[in-house]
């Protein structure tokens, strides 16, 4: 069977990391058609939006896309495109597995944790008020007439906006997730201690969820502490379940467990539609090096092939990372101790095609 599927390249170093993906893919076993769609300032420049309409109908038809990292300015500027795909193609659920392939450079062993991140609200809502704006102003009087606060007259305001709806949502699928793939434990983070109507009500509808989970333990951890935790003893978690914010900075500290941004695959996932991207973003600075580790990409689009019950691709293509992984030879200079004697983006999928026997 043929695959219809969506690829944004992205911009920084994300069009070299999609092309090695593409590469060792189209050599798993499994057949694609791929319709490269663009978003982000390139498309702007290119087509007049940031995130053009062919692109969103793209991966509405063929509900299965691969994207590599599309940048954000700091700051001022647009919104993040990565923050409106998700929205709009409410894509609630963001994937992140995090686990040590032998030969990976990390100081832990047994590290085998999946982030399930919410992706739709949070602070992530995108309702902000900017400092000394007419709607500012009413916010402030509205504060100050609801509660016994004061919102200083220079503030600028970020809304944390957390629902029972998609907490229970993103819940469930964590525990979902877990009894689909033989997991043993559920952990929720949270900082209800101190946000108590936001934080608190995630943790209340966790803590209601995992009744209907009986099979699965649940436990939650202050975020805070979760921290400390996954530095010092990581292989007690199993699956970490989110309000955006906390998911977004602990995928990145799990990703650093198992081998650092280079390894750290991901999925956003709805009810019936997927995109599957890495966890780090478009690292200006190595733009057009071919320096960079495109594993992470590559390990995505293992995720991918499992979701379209490509198998026995999804197996081939993950033991050719595993096995150049193991091998250290054929790596980018994140995998080598001291840099030296490191591949390109471009070589490192050489040989992953090789170890799979060749491209197709
Ligand atoms: P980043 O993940 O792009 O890079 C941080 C550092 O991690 C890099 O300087 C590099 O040292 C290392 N790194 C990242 N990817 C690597 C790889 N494949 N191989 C080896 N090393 C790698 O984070 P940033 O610098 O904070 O963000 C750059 C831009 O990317 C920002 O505009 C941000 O908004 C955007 N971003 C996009 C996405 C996305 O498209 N999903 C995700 C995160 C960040």
């Amino acid at each position: 069977m043929v695959h219809n599927i969506t690829l944004i390249p992205g911009d920084g170093i994300g069009p070299e990391v999609s092309q090695a993906t593409r590469r060792v893919l189209d050599a798993s076993g499994a057949r694609f058609k791929w319709d490269v769609v663009y978003a982000g300032a390139e498309a702007e420049e290119e087509f007049g939006a940031l995130l053009p309409e062919a692109t969103l109908a793209s991966i509405r038809k063929n509900r299965v896309a691969i994207k590599g990292p599309v940048t954000t300015p700091v700051g001022s500027g647009f919104r993040s495109i990565n923050v409106a795909l998700r929205k709009k193609l409410d894509l609630y659920a963001c994937l992140r597995p995090c686990k040590i392939y032998p030969g990976a450079p990390t100081r832990f062993t047994d590290v085998d944790i999946v982030v399930v991140r919410e992706n739709t609200e949070d602070l992530y809502a995108g309702i902000e008020f900017e400092e000394s704006k007419p709607e500012t102003a009413r916010l402030r009087q509205l504060v100050s007439e609801a509660t016994e606060s004061e919102v200083r007259e220079d503030s600028g305001v970020s809304l944390k906006v957390i629902s029972e709806t998609a907490s229970r949502r993103i819940v469930n699928f964590a525990f979902e997730y877990a009894r689909a793939h033989g997991r043993k434990k559920v952990t929720a983070a949270h900082k209800a201690n101190i946000i108590k109507f936001s934080d608190g009500l995630f943790l209340a509808t966790a803590r209601e969820v995992a009744q209907e989970y009986p099979d699965i333990e649940f436990e939650d951890r202050i975020v805070d502490n979760l921290c400390m935790q996954l530095v010092k003893r990581p292989q007690q978690f199993d699956v970490l379940v989110l309000p955006n914010l906390y998911g977004d900075l602990i995928s990145d500290l799990c990703a650093g467990l198992v081998g650092g941004l280079g390894l750290a695959p991901g999925a956003n996932l709805g009810d019936d539609m997927a995109i599957f991207e890495a966890t780090h973003g478009s690292a200006p600075k190595y733009k057009g090096l071919n320096k960079v580790n495109p594993m992470s990409m590559m390990l995505s689009g293992v995720m991918m092939l499992r979701h379209l019950d490509e198998t026995g691709a999804a197996d081939r293509l993950e033991g050719a990372i595993a096995a150049v992984i193991a091998e250290g030879k054929d790596v980018t200079y994140d995998m080598k101790p001291d840099g030296a004697n490191a591949v390109g983006t471009s070589q490192v999928a050489d040989a992953i095609i090789k170890k799979m026997g060749g491209a197709k």
